[in-house]
C-alpha cells in the first residue's frame, strides 16, 4: 500500500489529538494533586526523595552535607553558630566507637557539638551498629565515614538511621572509620549508639576460638619453598566443619590437602578451601547453606601423623588472602544491655 497524502494528514491530526489529550490529562492530574492535600504531600515526598537519592548516590553527599548546603543557600554560611556547627566533626574530641557499654548520646539544643566515634577495621571484617533514639527524641544526622590514609579526607560511606535496628557494613580495604552524630542546628537529641566489629564469615570449625588458630597466613613452608596460604585451626579429630557461605561443595582426595573441599558460591566469588579432613558429610557437588556441616576435622594429606586441624584458605580472584579477619566471630549486638 502506498503512502497517500490523505493518510499523512490523518496521522498528523491524530498525533495532534493525542498531544492535546495528554495536555488535558496532565492538567487534570496537576489540578487533582493540588486540590488533594494528601496527593500533594505524596508528590512533594517523592520529589524530595528523588532529590535525596541524587545527593546520596550521584554526588556522594550525606544528609548532613545536604542540610549544610541548604543553610548556605539560605545565606547563613557566615553566621557564627552555623560555622561552628559545620566544623563540629573536625573540632570534636574523637572517642573509640568500641566500648563494652553502649555509647550515650546527649546533645542539648544550645550546643553545636558533634559526636565522633572512631574504629580501625581490617579487610574481611564487618562493622555492625544500632542507633537507638530515646523516646520523643527528634531527628539526628548520623553517618559512617571512612579514611584510608592519615592525610586523606573523610569520605561518606553510609547513612545511619536512628531506628533501633541492627545494620552492618562489610569492609573490603584497610581503613579508619568514624561514626558522626549531630542533631540539626538548635535541636536536641538523646539516645545510644552500639558498635561491634567481627568477621564476615565466622569460624568454620564448630566450637573453635581464635586461640585455636596456629600457623598463620604467609608463614614459610618446606624450608621457605612456599608460603602458607591459609590458617590452621586446631580441634579434636571428628569435630564438624561448616560452610561459611551458601554454595556448592567440590571434594578432592589425595595430595598435600588429603581429603579436601573447595566451597564456591559463584565464578566471580572467592573459593573457600578446607583441607586435611577425616571425612566428608555431603555428596560431592552438593549445594549447601551457611552453617551446614560439610566435613570433619582430621589429619589427612601432609598433616598425617601430626595434630588434627582444619587448614582453611580463601582464594579471591586476586589470589590467596589472609582468612584470620574473616573467621573472627560475627559481630553480635544482641548480647549488649
Ligand atoms: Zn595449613
Amino acid at each position: 500500500m502506498t503512502d497517500t497524502g490523505h493518510d499523512r494528514r490523518q496521522r498528523a491530526s491524530s498525533a495532534k489529538r493525542r498531544i492535546a489529550l495528554e495536555l488535558v490529562l496532565l492538567g487534570v492530574l496537576i489540578a487533582a494533586v493540588w486540590a488533594q492535600p494528601s496527593w500533594r504531600r505524596a508528590a512533594w515526598d517523592s520529589a524530595s526523595a528523588a532529590a535525596t537519592w541524587v545527593a546520596h548516590e550521584l554526588l556522594g553527599w550525606s544528609d548532613r552535607q545536604l542540610y549544610m548546603r541548604r543553610l548556605k543557600l539560605a545565606g547563613l554560611a557566615d553566621a557564627p553558630a552555623v560555622r561552628a556547627w559545620d566544623k563540629a566533626p573536625e573540632t570534636a574530641r574523637a572517642q573509640s566507637a568500641l566500648g563494652r557499654a553502649p555509647l550515650r548520646l546527649e546533645f542539648s539544643a544550645t550546643e553545636t557539638r558533634a559526636g565522633v566515634y572512631t574504629l580501625d577495621v581490617a579487610p574481611g571484617q564487618t562493622i555492625a551498629w544500632r542507633l537507638t533514639p530515646r523516646a520523643g527524641a527528634g531527628p539526628v544526622f548520623a553517618s559512617l565515614e571512612q579514611r584510608s590514609g592519615a592525610d586523606d579526607d573523610w569520605h561518606y560511606r553510609a547513612s545511619i538511621t536512628a531506628d533501633d535496628q541492627i545494620h552492618s557494613l562489610d569492609v573490603d580495604q584497610p581503613a579508619r572509620y568514624r561514626f558522626v552524630i549531630q542533631p540539626r542546628l538548635f535541636e536536641a537529641f538523646a539516645g545510644t549508639l552500639q558498635v561491634r566489629v567481627g568477621g564476615q564469615l565466622g569460624m568454620p570449625v564448630v566450637g573453635a576460638h581464635a586461640y585455636d588458630i596456629g600457623g598463620g597466613f604467609g608463614a614459610a613452608r618446606d624450608g621457605g619453598a612456599r608460603r602458607h596460604q591459609g590458617v590452621d585451626i586446631f580441634a579434636d579429630a571428628g569435630t564438624p566443619v561448616t560452610a561459611v557461605v551458601d554454595g556448592r561443595v567440590h571434594q578432592r582426595s589425595g595430595g598435600l590437602g588429603g581429603k579436601a573441599i573447595f566451597l564456591s558460591a559463584g565464578l566471580t566469588r572467592p573459593r573457600y578451601y578446607y583441607a586435611h579432613l577425616s571425612a566428608f558429610t555431603t555428596a560431592d557437588g552438593a549445594r549447601v547453606k551457611v552453617g551446614d556441616v560439610i566435613g570433619r576435622v582430621g589429619a589427612t594429606g601432609n598433616a598425617a601423623g601430626g595434630a588434627p586441624h582444619l587448614h582453611f584458605g580463601i582464594y579471591s580472584l586476586g589470589g590467596a588472602v589472609d582468612p584470620a579477619p574473616y573467621i573472627r566471630p560475627r559481630p553480635d549486638l544482641s548480647r549488649l544491655d
